[in-house]
């Protein structure tokens, strides 16, 4: 991954302010850390409990700002504690999987409400601030399950589609009012997160068989590249679209599928 660094010596995120939503596990945990070590002035946001604060320990100089984003209230609140970021990670998320005829209705409404309402709602608070500033950036970490789906993930296909929706939207109108606030879409195949590691166990007990004959048989079973993403290469990739040399990539999902799609 080429960094703006790699031209003049400055990370891309240097000095810069960032909110990172569902900071305390996996990914957003990996980006908010990338960040800080970065330069960037982060804020960590994520529900409250005890990950939150083992986060909070671990990144010293971050500001944590708890918050349900399932609750619009808590939305707007936290738009506002945070309303002068540059930089807007739209990261937390959830899984349930399901046949859709027994899908619980409020799953459905929850992975709705966290992974795509939230993402709408914070982009309409902190994007102004960003116009008035002259410089942004909007990252929603979708999914490879933006752009195809799966059997019995009904909500998390139809929230991260919804959300590769909203980025190209944002990018358009951004583009009208500030040529530097760009807006991005990641989709990664599967990372090594607690996330996954849940759905792994789940389904290692419902086959009776060992987590890494799921992991080989199932969640690889459509990369060409036999690996599991790590999440700190999804920060990197956070970093890079935060860079001037990206400045082109609006709109845009950046997939990061290990050849996922390349069928
Ligand atoms: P994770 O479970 O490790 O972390 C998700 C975080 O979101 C958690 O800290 C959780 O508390 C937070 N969150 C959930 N509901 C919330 C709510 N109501 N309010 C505030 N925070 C809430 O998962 P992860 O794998 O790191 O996933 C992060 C993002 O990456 C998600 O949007 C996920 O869909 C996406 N993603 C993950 C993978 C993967 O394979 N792990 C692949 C593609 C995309």
């Amino acid at each position: 991954m080429l960094h703006s660094s790699d031209v003049d010596g400055v990370s891309p995120v240097g000095g810069r302010r960032a909110l990172v939503t569902g900071a305390a596990s996996g990914i957003g945990r990996a980006i908010a850390s990338h960040l800080c070590t970065r330069g960037a002035r982060v804020v960590i946001s994520d529900l409250p409990g005890e990950r939150l604060h083992e986060v909070a320990t671990a990144l010293p100089q971050a500001v944590v700002i708890e918050a349900d984003l399932s609750v619009a209230d808590e939305v707007h609140q936290l738009a506002n504690e945070a309303a002068d970021v540059d930089i807007l990670v739209n990261n937390a998320g959830l899984q349930h999987v399901s046949r859709v005829e027994a899908f619980p209705d409020e799953q459905w409404q929850r992975l709705l409400d966290v992974m795509l309402t939230a993402p709408f709602l914070l982009t309409k608070d902190l994007i102004p601030h960003m116009y008035e500033r002259g410089w942004g950036r909007i990252v929603n970490v979708a999914s490879v399950h933006g752009l195809v789906a799966s059997p019995f993930k009904a909500a998390y296909v139809a929230a991260k589609h919804g959300l590769l929706g909203l980025t190209k939207t944002v990018a358009l109108e951004a583009a009208e009012r500030a040529s530097n606030v760009t807006v991005h879409a990641i989709c990664p195949s599967y990372v090594r997160t607690p996330l996954v590691e849940n759905q792994v166990d789940a389904q290692a007990r419902t086959s009776m068989v060992d987590p890494s004959a799921v992991i080989d048989k199932v969640l690889l079973s459509r990369n060409a590249i036999k690996r599991l993403i790590e999440p700190q290469e999804v920060a990197e990739a956070v970093e890079f679209l935060c860079s001037d040399i990206a400045w082109s990539m609006t709109g845009t999902a950046l997939t990061m599928d290990a050849g996922w799609l390349a069928h």
